[in-house]
């Protein structure tokens, strides 16, 4: 068995030495990337050979790539690499890297073509000046197939054992047993369509009812669908922490936090109930957390001069890549131990572990997003990889967040006292076209016909100018300077893309205390993800969006570009209709102008169900002045009743406390905010939760930058007022309500508390596994 590998991934394994360095980067965008490489290109000759695929082995590697160009008149192979900035400053291991890879393109390129000897030049091209370094060398094929050889047997001893690796793996999961006694149910079902899905390369969205264990029913069929397909790796993606929580769970009842036995063993609570207790899956699981969370130094700056985590980092990999990889089982705290036990930087390790890693769990902007490094990484590496989206109902609001970008004025303001000289002047630029923009108009907020093309240039030119500056003093990663320097790189990305999908709106912002008109925010704001996001669904080689609420199927396709022929399932639900009472007050408005008579109505029905069953309840709201409002006077009416509320800003221990309250056996209600942190992604099963109450339709806000979206909406798919407002705000409703029967057992009551949800197109978007509501 051989084992591939791209000619990048080779020397990056066995090329890269000294330190971390982040000091010429940010590089280029891709687009100005692969811009740059077309412009070389299209310099060149006619003769010129472009993107040419070569490949070779050594003993059973084999090696594969395309090298950026060959000149057979001149004989001369060339790699090109864009950059900005001062070449000089490139950090040697970086030159070095490039050299390799270009002379390993050089060896295949001989060996193919039987060439005795070849010039090999690295090509540097400025994508602002434009100019291009040519820095050459005169190579023999002997000089050439040395260099490919020593970086080969660097590499072979890993190539062995990540072979091996692999056909322990296929030979577990193909024996791999479902770890309790029998599925839950539904659960059957949902495993077998993700299985199937896999296996015919198709996308499923799968809407099921919360409680049937649906993490382990889709990463079950998926691991078993690994080796037949086979599958390289799997990427289970959460919008949120809970969900990558739930993911390592279902992944130790399976047994794979047992290959390095740490922590694993009878009496862990994992172990309750589990059919094949002795059960060990060599799987090696990755968590990957965000730099501002696994960053140890905050206040330095990512290379070795500043950070001491960076310093040495690619001489010590090696042996931390080692230690991982025995260990298998890297979560946050598993990675924090061999980085920091290597002297490396945990973040960084994380990202390296990515490449080696079988099931690696992140965000779902490890996938979607424009810097997407899971996404880079399969495609790099040309990976068949399997995806799971948990929670996909986010990924319309995630989606748009990754492809929106906001230049905050008052957030600019506070950079100037603490400008560094040189930068001063690009920074005043900046400063003027934009105060120029703010002073267009007078009013709160516009839309723009077009994008503000002279704040664009200048914001680039800035870019240019910190990422040059940065290249000789370090700059925290905490620091304004640095939020700037993204934040501003990131606008000019999204610039670039800029369409039909997105609008580009001001928003006024007066300091406080003065009149004039001194600053605006400018947002390009992203309405429609799906161009994005379409592409990055058929790199996959298949996958399940999952949710409990993914209606109606037209809104989730228009907005998140699934493929056309992605299958579309509801499970039916598992549960009996008399776990779940559904009852909707018909006669009650919860609409702004109704809010004061609606506050005793609202108390004493709350009151009623308590008494009627004791027990503990969450009742939600649309803000927290209504919250307030309803429950004070409850409290008054019925004081009895024991409450509890979500305030504005909550830290993790309020957050906690406020969920401690939902003991078993526990009697009260707690108040919370529709959409807010309690509405999804919270566990509170078996009497820890019998009902909830909901008192909004959950309608975002009418504003005018929503009244913009509408109309875009309304334009691209004629359903502007569904898909701004009613549709989102029922999936609250549906995600907040569905806290009450998450599993088998629970019992519970879902009280709709407004008329509206009595109509039939509000009806038509509850669950199908709800009984039918009693109107009341
Ligand atoms: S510890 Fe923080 S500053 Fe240091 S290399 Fe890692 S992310 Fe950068």
């Amino acid at each position: 068995m051989s084992y591939r590998i791209a000619v990048r991934a080779l020397c990056e394994f066995a090329a890269k030495r000294g330190d971390l360095d982040l000091r010429f980067t940010p590089s280029p965008s891709a687009q100005a990337g692969i811009a740059g490489h077309q412009l070389v290109g299209e310099r060149r000759g006619e003769r010129y050979e472009r993107e040419v695929a070569l490949r070779g082995s050594y003993r059973h590697l084999e090696v594969r790539g395309r090298a950026d160009g060959y000149d057979p008149a001149a004989n001369r192979l060339e790699e090109i690499k864009t950059h900005r900035g001062d070449l000089s400053r490139q950090p040697a291991n970086q030159r070095a890297l490039h050299w390799a890879q270009a002379k390993v393109y050089g060896h295949l390129l001989c060996a193919e073509r039987g060439l005795d000897q070849l010039t090999v030049t690295l090509t540097y091209f400025d994508i602002v000046s434009q100019r291009e370094t040519p820095l050459s060398e005169s190579c023999s094929a002997d000089e050439l197939r040395e260099v490919f050889e020593t970086l080969c047997q660097a590499f072979l001893a890993w190539a062995q054992q990540e072979l091996a690796h692999r056909r322990r793996r296929d030979r577990a999961l193909q024996a791999l047993r479902f770890p309790f006694a029998g599925f839950r149910d539904g659960q059957r079902p949902l495993a077998e369509t993700v299985y199937k899905s896999i296996h015919t390369r198709r996308w499923l969205m799968l809407q099921a009812p919360t409680g049937i264990g649906k993490t382990l029913g889709t990463l079950f069929p998926m691991l078993k669908a690994m080796p037949g397909e086979p599958l390289d790796k799997i990427f289970f993606l959460t919008a949120r922490n809970t969900g990558q929580r739930l993911a390592l769970d279902a992944l130790r009842s399976l047994g794979a936090e047992r290959q390095g036995l740490v922590g694993a063993g009878p009496g862990e609570p994992w172990c309750d109930d589990i059919d094949s207790a002795v059960q060990a899956v060599p799987l090696r699981v990755l968590t990957l957390t965000s730099r501002d969370k696994a960053c140890e130094h905050p206040d330095k700056a990512c290379h070795g001069d500043s950070c001491p985590l960076a310093d040495g980092f690619y001489d010590r990999l090696p042996e931390a890549r080692v230690a991982a990889v025995e260990r298998g089982w890297l979560d946050r705290a598993g990675l924090r131990d061999i980085a920091l036990g290597h002297e490396i930087c945990p973040y960084y390790l994380g990202q390296e572990m990515a490449r080696w890693a079988d099931v690696v769990i992140g965000d779902v902007n490890y996938w979607f997003d424009f810097h997407a490094m899971l996404y880079a990484l399969s495609q790099q590496q040309q990976l068949q990889v399997g995806l799971l989206v948990d929670e996909a109902h986010n990924l319309v609001e995630r989606g748009r967040g990754m492809y929106s970008a906001t230049l905050d004025h008052a957030a600019f303001r506070r950079l100037k006292p603490t400008l560094p000289a040189a930068l001063k002047r690009p920074l005043s630029r900046v400063a003027s076209v934009w105060q120029a923009l703010a002073e267009e108009s007078d009013v709160e907020y516009r839309v723009l016909e077009t994008l503000p093309g002279k704040l664009i240039n200048a914001l680039q030119q800035a870019v240019s100018q910190i990422v040059e500056y940065q290249s000789e003093q370090p700059i925290a990663l905490d620091s304004e300077l640095q939020r700037f320097a993204f934040d501003a790189q990131h606008f000019c990305r999204v610039a670039d893309v800029f369409g039909d999908h997105s609008i580009c709106d001001v928003t006024r912002q007066s300091p406080r205390g003065r009149q004039r008109n001194t600053g605006a925010r400018v947002t390009l704001r992203n309405v429609v993800p799906a161009p994005f996001l379409a592409p990055r669904f058929a790199a996959a080689h298949g996958g399940t969006l999952f949710s409990a609420t993914l209606a109606p199927e037209a809104y989730y396709r228009d907005l998140l570009g699934v493929p056309d022929d992605a299958l579309w399932m509801t499970l039916a639900s598992p549960f009996q209709d008399s776990q779940l009472r559904v009852t909707i007050a018909a006669r009650l408005s919860t609409r702004y102008t109704d809010r004061e008579s609606s506050l005793t109505p609202l108390a004493d029905r709350i009151a009623d169900q308590f008494r009627a069953t004791r027990g503990n309840y969450l009742a939600f709201f649309s803000s927290f002045a209504y919250l307030e409002q309803v429950a004070d006077r409850l409290a008054e009416r019925h004081p009895e009743v024991p409450i509890w509320r979500q305030a504005s800003r909550m830290d993790d221990d309020a957050r906690e406390a406020f969920l401690g309250r939902f003991e078993t056996s526990g009697e009260g209600v707690g108040f919370a905010v529709l959409g807010g942190i309690f509405g999804e992604g919270i566990d509170l099963p078996g009497d820890r939760l019998i009902g909830a109450f909901v008192a909004t339709l959950g309608l975002p806000q009418v504003n005018p930058v929503n009244e913009q979206m509408r109309a875009r909406l309304q334009t691209l798919y004629g359903h502007g007022y569904d898909y701004a407002y009613f549709f989102p705000g029922m999936q609250k409703v549906v995600q907040a309500a569905g806290r009450v029967i998450r599993s088998g057992t629970d019992e519970g009551v879902i009280h709709l508390l407004d008329d509206r949800f009595a109509r039939r197109e509000a009806q038509a978007l509850l669950p199908e596994w709800w009984p039918p509501a009693t109107l009341d």
